[in-house]
């Protein structure tokens, strides 16, 4: 069955909060890039493969998204770190030794993870510092050449036998690539349109804010590789409020997940509106994205989940401050 870009973004929501337009446009990615699979399979055309950039903040969700996307589309996914296929001397086995992991997520399966999801993470880590003497390929650009084979759909000789082929494998770049709003800044490539219609400028302020290759050189990209990314979805920094909504809204939420946990002890645990509000201002401090919650969040439930197993007799425990033990209560009583 094929899902189409609204049914892939409907599943989405149900993981990822926030967000809207890098799940928009990955969904039509994705479907676009099956779309094409299928002709080229039906109709031979020969169609190049578009791979996705996604432009965020660390802890926005470009990973989860990407897990998310593989688990709707049921094909196994992996990540990798750009960073370190950089400090590797032997760049291919690494990429190699990726593509045998989506190999292993489905038992073997080769047809199957050739159809997978591979996340290339700090893609935006690739700049070389200025290397003593200089002679060889900095290790970022040989990192980007190595992945460019692969992105475009090269068969892969594996050293357990056998060949991957990547054609229909579907790479996903994330990066902070921070600064990068000054940069737009900076190119402009629209001018003002002088009929001063807000349509027009809100179409202008769009084509301004879209990221194009050429923005991505600063950050050691080179030409070649930035033109293999041709759809840049962004993704925003998260707001106190989406902080909030992390912890309550997604399939697996920290605050569902630990309201299963003391129900399985016969417990209710309530967390007052407030102490999320101050969960998300401290998440915010540590300037990790959404991935300091769970940390805090566990911190401050740490006694109770100590205290509860060794008291049958407390059927509720209610969290009214971050910063306060918090009520035991038991049955009958509220
Ligand atoms: P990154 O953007 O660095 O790849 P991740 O996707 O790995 O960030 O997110 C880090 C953690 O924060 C994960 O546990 C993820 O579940 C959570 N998270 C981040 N952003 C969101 C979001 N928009 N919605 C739900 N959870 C999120």
């Amino acid at each position: 069955m094929e899902l189409t870009p609204s049914q892939i973004v409907e599943f989405l929501d149900h993981h990822v909060v926030g967000q809207e337009d890098a799940k928009r446009q990955l969904a039509v990615a994705v479907h676009t890039h099956y779309r094409k699979l299928g002709l080229a399979r039906d109709q031979g055309l020969e169609l190049v493969k578009s791979n996705v950039l996604l432009v965020g903040p660390t802890g926005t969700g470009k990973t989860l998204l990407c897990e998310t996307l593989s688990k709707v589309l049921a094909v196994p996914f992996v990540t990798a770190n750009a960073t370190s296929l950089a400090q590797s001397e032997y760049v291919n086995e690494e990429i190699e030794a990726i593509l045998t992991r989506l190999i292993d997520k489905v038992g073997g399966e080769l047809g199957r993870a050739q159809r997978g999801i591979v996340f290339i993470d700090e893609i935006d880590k690739l700049k070389a510092p200025a290397e003593a003497g200089g002679a060889r390929t900095p290790a970022g650009e040989r990192v980007q050449h190595a992945l460019l084979k692969f992105m475009e759909g090269a068969p892969v000789k594996l050293s357990t036998g056998g060949h991957f082929d990547t054609t229909e494998t579907l790479f996903i770049c994330g990066g902070a690539f921070s600064g990068i709003d000054e940069i737009l800044s900076q190119t402009h490539t629209f001018g003002f349109i002088a009929t001063g219609e807000d349509d027009n400028q809100k179409i202008l302020d769009r084509l301004n804010a879209r990221i194009k290759p050429t923005d991505l050189f600063r950050y050691g990209l080179i030409p070649e590789f930035a033109g293999r990314l041709p759809i840049v979805a962004r993704l925003k920094p998260l707001s106190r409020e989406m902080m909030v909504r992390i912890m309550t809204e997604p399939q697996n939420a920290l605050y569902k997940q630990f309201r299963a946990i003391f129900a399985a002890d016969g417990v209710e645990l309530t967390i007052a509106p407030q102490v999320l509000e101050q969960i998300a201002d401290l998440a915010m401090e540590y300037k990790a994205g959404a991935r300091s919650l769970r940390g805090i969040f566990e911190e401050m439930l740490m006694p109770a989940l100590y205290l509860v197993p060794d008291h049958p007799e407390v059927k509720q425990v209610v969290f009214t401050s971050l910063f306060d033990e918090p009520r035991y209560l038991g049955g009958g009583s509220s």
